[in-house]
């Protein structure tokens, strides 16, 4: 059984990629076919926060692979940002079944995961995509008022985004998105 004491002891991102391959914190760990810690660079200045992997992300161990991902890669495109130079994460690493949305006790009990990750990258900006990311920073803020806008909560600064997967079939969201996006760059 991993410890929270364990994960946030821990001092190196491959550390925490073995504990995350032998967590059995929730239940997600049941079904899963890869584990899917998060990907890119160490010394990444802008860190993503996504929800959690679905099918294709299972099945290859990133995140980000599948449809959303695609679209992620077109609009990192669009800004002139190379994936390997980001870290990439998300909320819980484990797919959750049927791609239901995480549930707050996973996301609770991957949280020291998230926050150990953050805290040994450093970067200088965190991307919060979508709306759960969001609440699990700032629980009384709604995406769709501070979608495009900088936050700020301790020492860390944050930019809210709707997700990538709610945009791809919506033409509104998606002229958003891409608007929103242009931040990082300006950033
Ligand atoms: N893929 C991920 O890795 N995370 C998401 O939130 C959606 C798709």
């Amino acid at each position: 059984m991993v410890k929270t004491e364990e994960i946030l002891n821990s001092k190196s991102l491959s550390h925490l990629n073995k504990l995350i391959s032998i967590c059995k914190k929730c239940v997600l760990y049941k079904i899963k076919t890869c584990d899917v810690p998060g990907d890119g660079s160490s010394k990444a200045k802008v860190l993503f926060i996504g929800e959690a992997p679905g099918r294709e992300e299972d099945f290859l161990g990133k995140p980000f692979v599948g449809r959303a991902g695609k679209f992620l890669d077109f609009l990192l495109k669009e800004v002139g940002i190379k994936r390997k130079d980001m870290f990439i994460t998300n909320l819980v690493k484990h797919r959750p079944p049927k791609n239901r949305k995480p549930r707050l006790k996973e996301i609770n009990a991957c949280f020291p995961y998230l926050e150990k990750q953050i805290e040994i990258i450093k970067p200088n900006l965190i991307i919060l995509l979508g709306e759960y990311p969001l609440k699990v920073f700032f629980k009384d803020k709604e995406i769709s008022e501070t979608h495009g806008k900088f936050l700020e909560s301790g020492k860390a600064l944050y930019l809210s985004l709707y997700h990538p997967a709610a945009a791809i079939y919506n033409q509104k969201l998606k002229n958003i998105l891409i608007r929103d996006f242009k931040k990082i760059k300006n950033f």
